[in-house]
């Protein structure tokens, strides 16, 4: 029999990623207990029913336990305050991580609840999700052949990285290292931006008096660009602020390009408009391998 990865995983913020790790975990034979937490105790009865969890616990102390990895599952706006939460009651031996979306501002948050980064602390975020939110989005393959980003500072423990590496590898992930800053500059234009810009598009849309027959009318390019306006307003809300300066810098350098396309458009300047079609055509097609 091979030995069990994670005898006892801890997961605070039972909802589609702490679920769904859970869920995968489970299915691979890598954690022996599931121990779930939250501020919520309905939504954590629903995980133990789901089987997500072994068992739940609403005291954080309580829940930290003799755990041997700790995850961090909540919006970003509420890790702080998880952390210092349980930084008395941390065992020792316990490596904790988290999946928060942006990861400067978790390792600030670290440091002001810790007094210093604990070695055992191994910052990562799953490049992974749906616009669905809760443990009843959760499903064990969310991760599989999607990427892991881990942000390993210098004080961070290498066995608590290899772990939490291998953790990942059990979901199906492929797993990359990447520095703090770079991550949230990079996930700033992939991803945040893109939220900023559905989120506006489709409340412009919605503000507007017409908007009944505008919306009549909108087809299936319009549903592409906008799914993503459905995910969790409060989660979005706290990555918006968390990596603001990163966000500030592509929202700035996207607002540029936009009022020169204005610009064009306003001229009927042909040629700089079809460039710039084209040139967004050829790299869009290019990631995606349609040409
Ligand atoms: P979710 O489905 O809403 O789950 C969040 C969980 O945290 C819920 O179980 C919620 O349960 C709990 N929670 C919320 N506020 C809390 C608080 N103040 N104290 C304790 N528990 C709290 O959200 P998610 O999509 O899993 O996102 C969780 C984290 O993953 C976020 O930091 C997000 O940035 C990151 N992330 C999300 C995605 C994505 O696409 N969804 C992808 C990568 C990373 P209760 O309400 O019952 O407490």
């Amino acid at each position: 029999m091979t030995e069990v990865m994670i005898p006892r995983l801890c997961v605070i913020g039972v909802g589609l990623i702490g679920g769904s790790l859970a869920r995968a975990l489970k299915r691979s034979g890598a954690v022996g207990e599931v121990v779930g937490s939250g501020r919520c105790e309905n939504n954590l009865r629903k995980a133990l029913e789901l089987g997500v969890v072994d068992r739940y616990e609403t005291r954080l102390a309580a829940a930290v336990t003799g755990a041997d990895v700790v995850l961090v599952a909540v919006p970003l706006g509420a890790i702080g305050a998880i952390f210092q939460s349980i930084a008395a009651a941390l065992p020792d031996q316990a490596v904790l991580t988290d999946v928060g979306s942006s990861k400067g501002s978790v390792i600030a948050d670290a440091i002001q609840a810790f007094g210093h980064l604990p070695p055992s602390f191994v910052p990562g975020h799953p490049i992974a999700g749906t616009e669905r939110s809760g443990v009843e989005a959760s499903f064990a393959e969310l991760f599989q052949k999607r990427r892991v980003i881990l942000t390993p500072l210098l004080e961070t423990d290498p066995a608590a990285h290899n772990l939490i590496r291998t953790m990942w590898q059990a979901t199906g992930a492929e797993v990359v290292d990447m520095g703090v800053r770079h991550h949230d500059e990079v996930l700033a234009a992939t991803s945040h931006l893109p939220h900023m810009l559905a989120y506006a598009l489709v409340d412009t849309l919605a503000r507007m008096d017409d908007r009944a027959e505008i919306f009549r009318y909108a087809a299936g390019g319009f549903r592409d660009f906008t799914r993503i306006a459905s995910s969790d307003p409060q989660m979005w809300h706290d990555i918006c602020l968390a990596n603001r300066e990163a966000l500030l810098a592509v929202l700035a350098s996207f607002s540029a390009d936009l009022a020169r396309l204005s610009d064009a458009i306003r001229r009927a300047d042909s040629q700089p408009i079809l460039e710039l079609f084209q040139r967004a055509k050829r790299a869009r097609d290019n990631l995606y391998h349609l040409e």
